[in-house]
């Protein structure tokens, strides 16, 4: 049985973590989650919601001592499951979130999180964002099966920036092959559209140190010339 909802995070952007669903339905093959919790990937897929998330967050919320630069909602899973399109219990953990003033961080590939855009754009200390390493909806249907159409994840986040709310896109696990996983294109075709890039490399496959070593530094003239606000993460800056 879990006993918290809310944990120090090891992941460099961001200081805490919120994780209110176990496994996770969007069944992407690339899942480093589901590696690390040794699930098979039925099991994964067979997400359970912890339905007293909410108690167990006030709880959690209650024992900090200190306050969270950022909260990232979520870290091992996605907190916009499509069983939560029924159930509603992400937009109850982001009031808990809001109402207590706290600083979080969205990350998805649903786009349902449109459903909670009244939530956001009422509160300055949220952003939200997507994770898209492709522009291509097949290689997106083949790499992450369940989650939404990379052209509707583009179209809330064209939304989202509309209304007003900040917005950041992590780009990761970027797939060791241009024609599938274009970081470039992505940057050119949705820089407008997001306030802050997250890049990350594939970690645990064999992808060759190579590829990153000479794609990176192209990556960081792109993002500087256009004015892009970005982070490389320390695993793909340690293949440069
Ligand atoms: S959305 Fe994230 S947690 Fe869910 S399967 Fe894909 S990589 Fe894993």
């Amino acid at each position: 049985m879990r006993r918290s909802v809310l944990g120090k995070s090891k992941i460099e952007y961001t200081d805490y973590y919120c994780n209110f669903y176990e496994g996770c339905e969007h069944g992407c093959i690339y899942c480093y989650s589901r590696m690390i919790k040794r699930k098979s990937y039925y099991e994964w897929i067979n997400s359970k919601p912890i339905l007293n998330a909410v108690d167990l967050l006030r709880q959690d919320i209650a024992r900090l001592s200190e306050i969270p630069k950022d909260i990232l909602v979520s870290s091992s899973t996605d907190p916009y499951q499509p069983k939560n399109d029924r159930l509603g219990l992400t937009r109850q953990v982001l009031q808990v979130l809001i109402d207590k003033g706290l600083p979080f961080s969205i990350l998805t590939k649903s786009a349902s999180v449109v459903h909670d855009l009244d939530l956001f754009e009422n509160y300055p200390k949220c952003k939200v964002g997507f994770t898209i390493i492709t522009l291509d909806n097949l290689v997106g249907l083949s790499a992450e099966p369940f989650a939404s159409k990379i052209s509707d994840r583009i179209t809330v986040l064209r939304i989202l920036k509309d209304r007003g709310v900040k917005t950041w896109l992590s780009v990761e696990p970027i797939l060791p092959n241009l024609e599938l996983s274009n970081p470039f294109d992505i940057v050119h075709k949705l820089g407008d559209y997001v306030d802050w890039f997250v890049f990350g490399r594939l970690n645990y496959a064999k992808a060759p140190k190579d590829y990153y070593r000479d794609m990176v530094p192209k990556l960081v003239d792109l993002c500087n010339s256009l004015g892009v606000k970005y982070l490389i993460k320390r695993e793909l800056k340690d293949s440069i």
